[in-house]
């Protein structure tokens, strides 16, 4: 602790307990607070989650939720070393991923960013454009900076920029299935760092080819971690635990509130529901960190407005195929919207070949034996299996997988499924005005905001959005500190 840590600690509430909760609880206890982290599942992580399947010989767990993490930066890689992780950090197989359109698939262009292609006119980026298409994309350099100038969102900047079909057959599917939103519906400050890249070089396709020189893992973009990202989520938890962080599983927060006597010390009052309504004024705390997702934040706040919804459905089919040993489409396929088939809107919009994609869990699996995970449904539009017996989704995976896989995948082959439907309040086209509200309303005393409705989607945002939010509010604590 620092020399000027004052002698009684202060008191921290964290409500939510996915990553960017136990990442800021974390740094506040380890910084000296006293922190009480709520969380409302019996379960911690949010949505990175462990599940296995039984009695298949795969006793081995898998993610169904979040899989791996963006190594741009190298912000990630930083955290788990410094949290014990760095020999548990595993680069994926260097097989690239596919992307599909109509009944087809063609390899996705290698060095791009959110789909731009960086070489447009390159033997891959053609195949999968058509050449008219890749021609017009191949342009946007010589463009003056007048045209996109009005654009507000990422897919009216690259239409423009790039044309329709880069947008259709690249960057719509690529975005869709990362950010599980449409591009023309995702603001351009999402994207600070390929818009800061755009603002230097007057081109998106030099933006995309600066971002990629950043990216240094030699297996592409991402990374994992060997076990699984619940290992990140446990070493969180022994992290908090060890820096005598109390954990309140299974505890949901009604509502969080500002003390009306003001007393010093005792800032804040968190209500958890299991104390019902009347049981005194609430729980005292000098500071507290929201790290749920928009909506519940705004509702435990007290605001009117809520964050708009997203629902996933990921669908996880262990297979006995060994038709699929050669991974026919790497480490996995994205789904261009086909408007020939309208049917196909319906479909899958990603599909991520597990085991091909990570050695460890192919080696777990055994041979012949393939994970293969599927996610249905974006913003605005609902998973076609929500609410589908188990039986109905299974006849659905399997279609789509033989479609995608391009390998037929009888009911026979299937050793287990599992499901997990995700439903959350991010990538809100409204996300800026809706977090100002919410801090227009509790502007009371200290209190930080984190999750991925702040900070950006996947853990490379969340991570040092939520240290950086722990970091600002014990630093804003000193300060009441020294000036009370
Ligand atoms: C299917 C899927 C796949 C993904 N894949 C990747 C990937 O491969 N790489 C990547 O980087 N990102 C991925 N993401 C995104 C990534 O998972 C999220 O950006 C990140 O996990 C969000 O973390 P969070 O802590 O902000 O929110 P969450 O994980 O949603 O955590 C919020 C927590 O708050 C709790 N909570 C809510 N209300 C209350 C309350 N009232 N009281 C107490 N607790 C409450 C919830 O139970 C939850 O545990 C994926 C997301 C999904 C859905």
């Amino acid at each position: 602790m620092a020399a000027d840590t004052p002698a009684v600690p202060p008191r921290i509430a964290v409500i939510g307990g996915g990553v960017a909760g136990l990442v800021a609880a974390g740094e506040l206890a380890e910084g000296g607070a006293d922190v009480t982290l709520f969380e409302a599942s019996s379960r911690l992580g949010g949505r990175i989650k462990r599940e296995s399947i039984d009695g298949a010989g795969f006793d081995v767990g898998f993610d169904i939720g979040a899989e791996a993490f963006a190594t741009r930066g190298g912000t990630v890689a930083a955290f788990l070393e410094r949290i014990g992780l760095a020999e548990r950090i595993v680069q994926p197989a260097p097989i690239g991923s596919w992307l599909a359109e109509g009944g087809s698939a063609v390899p996705l262009p290698a060095a791009g960013t959110l789909g731009i292609p960086a070489r447009p006119l390159g033997a891959d980026a053609i195949r999968a454009l058509g050449l008219a298409a890749a021609l017009r994309a191949s342009a946007e350099p010589l463009l003056p900076r007048s045209c996109g100038a009005a654009a507000e969102t990422l897919g009216e900047l690259v239409r423009q920029r790039l044309g329709s079909g880069a947008l259709d057959r690249l960057v719509r599917p690529v975005v869709l299935g990362v950010h599980s939103a449409d591009p023309v519906a995702l603001p351009l400050d999402r994207f600070p760092e390929l818009t800061a890249e755009y603002e230097r070089t007057g081109s998106l396709i030099a933006a995309a080819r600066a971002l990629r020189r950043h990216t240094t893992a030699a297996g592409g973009a991402v990374a994992g971690i060997e076990g699984g990202m619940s290992v990140l989520v446990e070493a969180l938890e022994a992290r908090l635990a060890a820096a005598g962080g109390d954990i309140r599983r299974g505890t949901p927060v009604a509502r969080v509130r500002g003390s009306d006597d003001g007393s010093a010390g005792e800032a804040w009052r968190v209500h958890p529901e299991e104390y019902g309504d009347n049981v005194g004024g609430g729980l005292p705390f000098d500071a507290v960190l929201l790290a749920t997702t928009e909506r519940a934040t705004r509702s435990l706040l007290g605001s009117a407005e809520t964050g708009r919804e997203t629902a996933v459905e990921v669908v996880a089919l262990l297979v006995d195929a060994p038709g699929l040993d050669e991974h026919p489409r790497g480490t996995g396929v994205l789904v261009a919207k086909d408007p020939s088939r309208p049917e196909t809107a319906q479909r899958a919009k990603a599909l991520t070949h597990a085991t091909a994609k990570w050695t460890w869990l192919a080696r777990a699996a055994g041979a012949g034996r393939h994970l293969i995970r599927l996610s249905y449904g974006s913003l605005g539009r609902q998973p076609i299996t929500r609410d589908l017996a188990d039986d109905e989704v299974l006849d659905i995976a399997l279609r789509d997988a033989s479609e995608l896989l391009g390998v037929e995948l009888k009911r026979d082959s299937v050793l287990g499924m599992r499901r997990a439907l995700w439903v959350f309040s991010a990538a809100d086209p409204e996300r800026s005005a809706a977090e100002t509200d919410a801090l227009e309303g509790i502007a009371r005393g200290p209190i930080a905001l984190a999750g991925d409705w702040v900070h950006g989607t996947g853990l490379a945002s969340v991570i040092p959005g939520a240290v950086a939010a722990a970091d600002e509010l014990l630093a804003a604590l000193q300060r009441s500190e020294v000036t009370a």
